[in-house]
């Protein structure tokens, strides 16, 4: 009897263990859904979701997620909405430790090692000259040598100082005023993707205004994710990019310029002078991460071609690819670079 009762637990198991790896079978073998989320206003300019995900239901909560990391990184770092953290910070922290947020602490550090590597080129700091060009966007008249020089002064990424202990920063002058349209978006797409990650996408790529990182599983039947390097000069694609687990970012003076007299200023500002940088047209960096990525792109606007290219190239994981406003049909690459171009 008790020998019976063990056969017919036995068997009961069994089909239930049979059922089980059936089901996982089926369920892996299932093809993955690929979901766009279409452009949306995010930091200022657009941003896009795609997620490969086991299905539909996860898709959407993937992108809904993305957005919503999107739009805190937004809150937080935006400097034109006053009631965000950085702006807050740029009011109070004059002469004074103020406490601020773990991702804002992380951004700013991560900026000044970017303003390190690049001698200076890439400083968030740069804020009270980009009030200037502001203004300069608007009004279409250039600052007076006065304003710049009263705005240098303000300026230096070495007046930000930031105590890792107490995650406090203090600005050694008044009136100083952080900037992180060069960073931010790229430290918002690395948070996306952990996002959609998280959530169980197989896959996925963030890209919010021209700054994309891309990882794991492409939508079928590609084996890669395929980005479109925009020709500076009309509205075409110059070059088709391949990227797996990679992001890439663009800065260039073709989408935002001011003008004045006929004559177009890039959004790019050198710190050391408040002038706009003009040599390149185009600069777009491969990195591991996009705020890496977003960081070295506008580094490297201002250090021009040749400092530019060098930096690159002493970095192990990041390539660049440049157009020079002399000679804007040339494509001016890192030694790897090729590697990641498609055409
Ligand atoms: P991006 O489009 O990533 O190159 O960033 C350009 C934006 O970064 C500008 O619109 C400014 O808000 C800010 N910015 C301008 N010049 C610099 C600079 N030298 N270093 C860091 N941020 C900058
Ligand atoms: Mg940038």
């Amino acid at each position: 009897m008790r020998k019976r009762k063990f056969e017919i637990l036995f068997s009961l198991l069994f089909g239930l263990a049979l059922l089980a790896a059936l089901w996982q079978t089926a369920s892996r073998n299932r093809t993955p859904v690929t979901e766009n989320s279409g452009f949306h206003p995010v930091m200022g300019t657009l941003a896009q979701v795609t997620v490969v995900a086991p299905d539909q239901r996860i898709a959407q909560i993937c992108i809904k997620t993305a957005f919503e990391t999107m739009a805190q990184i937004n809150q937080s770092m935006n400097d034109r909405d006053p009631k965000s953290e950085l702006s807050e910070l740029s009011r109070t922290a004059f002469g004074k430790e103020a406490p601020v947020s773990p991702d804002l602490f992380a951004v700013l550090c991560a900026s000044q090692e970017y303003s390190r590597l690049s001698g200076g080129a890439f400083d968030i700091t740069v804020g009270p000259e980009v009030a200037l060009w502001r203004q300069m966007e608007k009004t279409g008249i250039r600052p007076t040598p006065e304003q710049l020089e009263d705005a240098r002064a303000k300026v230096g990424y070495e007046k930000m100082i930031l105590n890792l202990q107490s995650q406090t920063v203090q600005l050694a002058k008044e009136g100083m005023k952080l900037d992180l349209g060069g960073i931010a978006k790229g430290y918002a797409v690395d948070l996306a993707i952990e996002a959609i990650r998280q959530k169980g996408a197989l896959g996925g790529m963030v890209d919010i205004g021209g700054n994309i990182r891309c990882f794991g599983r492409p939508p079928a039947p590609a084996k890669d994710w395929i980005i479109g390097l925009q020709n500076p000069r009309a509205e075409t694609v110059l070059k088709r990019i391949k990227l797996n687990d990679f992001s890439i970012a663009t800065s260039g003076d073709y989408r935002r310029y001011a003008e004045s007299e006929g004559k177009k200023y890039s959004h790019i500002l050198n710190p050391a002078t408040g002038d706009s940088a003009n040599e390149l047209i185009s600069v777009t960096i491969l990195a591991p991460t996009a705020m890496e990525a977003d960081a070295l792109s506008t580094a490297v606007s201002v250090m021009g071609k040749q400092r530019g290219l060098a930096l690159i190239d002493s970095l192990d994981e990041a390539e660049a690819l440049l157009i020079t406003a002399d000679r804007p049909d040339e494509l001016i690459q890192t030694s790897r670079a090729a590697d990641f171009l498609i055409d």
